[in-house]
């Protein structure tokens, strides 16, 4: 690459310009790409949430079919107890008599047992169905706030996108000022480097990674006949002594 000193200047100067650009366009694309912390805790509680209610459902589901199951056992225990019964009156001499008591009396037994089964299995059903009832409250309250935290999202997202847009046309208009070489090698290690491609330094130091420079470095970046990077970060550097004079302050122009 061929440039003059003053050509070089001035591109570098209007890359600092660029580079404050893409560092609000940097933060702008960080904001976007990540929600606030407080959207994702959200996010957090409703997919627990969820997953509570959807297993107090199966929880809930598999109580029910066992209660069902012993109304059922139940009512054939009571059909089988009347066929029983009326057996029983027609019973031919004691030992039938006997056996057919028995009968009765186990039938009996069984209808007891299954009965207080099904009871306890109605009682835990009930407590299911409550606590069922609490959790799906519990999620569509945060399925209401986190409805309301999406569409703040939302409406924030579409500021930040007009936001980006007024940046972006402001960055081409700088970006048709500065040599394209030049340009190119910025935008490598700005994208890299958090938005910031150029480094002004003060004294020997680089601004952007803060590492001494070689002092032969310095020396010859005074002069800027050619573009110099920092050995450290990358980032293309400007000596300080050479920004335009509303840039600086009397103190800075002075070191
Ligand atoms: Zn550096």
């Amino acid at each position: 690459m061929t440039l003059s000193h003053e050509n070089l200047k001035q591109s570098i100067q209007f890359l600092l310009k660029l580079q404050e650009i893409d560092g609000k366009l940097f933060k702008l694309k960080e904001e976007m790409e990540k929600p606030a912390s407080d959207f994702l805790a959200l996010k957090q509680q409703q997919s627990e949430a969820a997953a509570a209610v959807s297993l107090a459902e199966r929880q809930f589901r598999q109580i029910d079919r066992e209660r069902r199951a012993l109304e059922l056992k139940f009512l054939t225990l009571q059909e089988d107890s009347r066929k029983a019964e009326s057996r029983r009156k027609e019973v031919r001499n004691t030992k039938e008599e006997f056996a057919s008591d028995r009968e009765v009396e186990n039938l009996q037994k069984r209808i007891q047992e299954t009965k207080s089964l099904f009871d306890e299995r109605t009682a835990a059903a009930e407590e299911k169905a409550k606590s069922l009832e609490t959790k799906q409250a519990e999620l569509s309250k945060i399925d209401a706030e986190f409805k309301q935290k999406t569409e703040e999202r939302n409406a924030r997202v579409s500021e930040l996108q007009g936001e980006w847009k007024i940046l972006e046309d402001n960055r081409n208009e700088f970006i048709s000022k500065v040599h394209e070489d030049v340009f190119s090698m910025y935008e490598r290690v700005q994208k890299l480097r958090r938005g910031t491609g150029v480094a002004v330094v003060s004294g020997r130091v680089c601004g952007g990674c803060f590492v001494s420079l070689p002092p032969q470095m310095v020396s010859q970046l005074q002069r800027l006949e050619e573009v110099f990077t920092c050995p450290s970060c990358s980032r293309i550097l400007f000596p300080e002594a050479l920004l335009e004079a509303e840039n600086s302050s009397p103190a800075e122009a002075a070191l």
